[in-house]
């Protein structure tokens, strides 16, 4: 006869009550009878089917004979217990259980905003990046466009241009105005903000300047000051990211990864390079920083790494390199997010073929990525903070949006031409700005 106890098992029932402030949505997942949503790849559809609201796993078990009376009374002292753990509500679903959920929800409501044409005769690429809150809600913005190089850049007079939000009085509308135009030694190739501190962003040239500046408020007056612009000797820059509030990471289609100290003076604090583990050097195209101590970095032949270097001290360093399930063409997009509480790895390629990577899973590579969405021909994308959505530029200034969890999409009409090949998602998730249009970007406002 086997003891029982008051002990609570390893496996809990209940989890503690969600303390995030998200509401988090439930659907009986103890049938199982709904269709697989279409877009997703059932192959690689890698999700545990664990049953979150009842959690009724069959186990087998002995055959013993059991003190009916004695459990009676087990049963008695565990059932308030029980209760209150039912009172506080089912266990939370996970982000895999949310981003598959079948739920109905509210669609997003998206308007086109406002129209910013910057016109340049050679100049078809649009750059961009979102900064810090300025007023209601609303982040400043900093607009570049780019020609398109085969060997060096000759174009002359470009230019990065700074908007803050003017807030139209008594109204709570907002009109992005020009605030200033700062001229770069060659073209803008990549834009970011630091995510630690949204006043300081960087910009990088086509002949390898980083520049870094700085958006500051003097006597309730917007300006931009260049804190550094130095040449990085790597060439061009594929890819930034932050690891901290001072440092840089930057990438090289030579395969080279360096990171730079912007504390107080401009310093390289290490210098990796990239190997593909058989053939040996790789041509990088993005990177993604997930600690001072790793990162991920997206090439041209669609492969995907994960670096980690544990070894702080060294200067230059060998990295320990994982490849991650492969893209088959470039990859054109690549960036980190946290949805749920789960730090994810979101990818895509050339062909507009998206991967989310559970870097973090214990799982085996093929199973670290949680989900694979097929979007055809769109390869600049941005997702929403929950998760639920992935937007990219569409043609003649529309934005899409595609429904992560059923595939459906929308398409918000736009009244410009040609293709966008830029999109930058606010991280307040209320602004979206694409381009570039024939020299027009478009922004659009999500409702929360
Ligand atoms: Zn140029």
């Amino acid at each position: 006869m086997e003891d029982l106890s008051d002990f609570t098992s390893g496996i809990t029932e209940f989890l503690p009550y969600s303390q995030g402030k998200e509401q988090t949505t439930y659907r009986d997942t103890s049938t199982g009878t709904d269709p697989l949503p279409p877009l997703l790849d059932k192959a690689i559809e890698t999700n545990k089917k664990s049953d979150a609201q009842t959690q009724t796993q069959k186990d087998t078990i002995p055959k013993v004979d059991f003190d009916v009376q004695k459990l009676a009374q087990w049963l008695k002292r565990i059932y308030p217990l029980v209760e209150s753990e039912l009172q506080k509500g089912p266990t939370p679903l996970s982000s895999e259980q949310i981003l598959n959920t079948n739920e109905n929800e509210d669609e997003l409501e998206i308007q086109p905003y406002q129209k910013i044409s910057i016109k340049s005769k050679d100049n078809h690429q649009g750059l961009s990046t979102w900064l810090s809150i300025y007023t209601n809600n609303t982040p400043v913005l900093v607009l570049t466009t780019c020609a398109v190089h085969d060997d060096w850049c000759e174009h002359v007079e470009q230019s990065i241009k700074v908007y803050i939000p003017k807030r139209i009085s008594p109204s709570q509308f907002v009109v992005f105005q020009e605030l200033k135009t700062i001229p770069t030694k060659a073209c803008i190739e990549t834009l970011s903000t630091n995510p630690f501190y949204k006043d300081i962003f960087a910009g990088s040239t086509v002949s390898g300047d980083l520049y870094i500046w700085k958006f500051v408020t003097n006597k309730h007056q917007g300006d931009v000051e260049e804190i550094f612009c130095e040449n990085l000797q790597h060439g061009s820059v594929a890819g930034l990211d932050w690891p901290s509030a001072g440092r840089v990471l930057t990438c090289h289609a030579n395969g080279w990864v360096c990171l730079w100290s912007i504390e107080n003076q401009f310093l390289k604090e290490r210098e990796f390079l990239v190997k593909n583990p058989t053939h040996g050097v790789v041509e990088l195209t993005s990177i993604a920083s997930i600690s001072l101590t790793d990162f991920v970095v997206g090439c041209a032949d669609g492969a995907l790494y994960h670096c980690n270097n544990t070894n702080l001290r060294a200067y230059q360093t060998d990295i320990e390199i994982v490849p991650m399930k492969n893209h088959k063409f470039s990859v054109t997009s690549l960036f980190k997010k946290e949805i749920c509480g789960k730090r994810l790895v979101i990818s895509c390629d050339l062909s507009g073929e998206v991967f989310f990577h559970d870097l973090f899973s214990s799982d085996d590579d093929d199973r670290k990525t949680i989900l694979r969405i097929p979007l055809p021909f769109q390869n600049n994308i941005a997702c929403s903070s929950d998760g639920k959505h992935i937007f990219c530029p569409g043609i003649d200034g529309s934005l899409n949006v595609y429904r992560i969890y059923n595939g459906r999409q929308l398409n918000i009409k736009g009244a410009l031409h040609g293709k966008g090949n830029m999109i930058k998602l606010s991280d307040n998730g209320l602004w979206i700005v694409i381009g570039i249009f024939d020299g027009d970007f478009q922004i659009f406002r999500i409702a929360n």
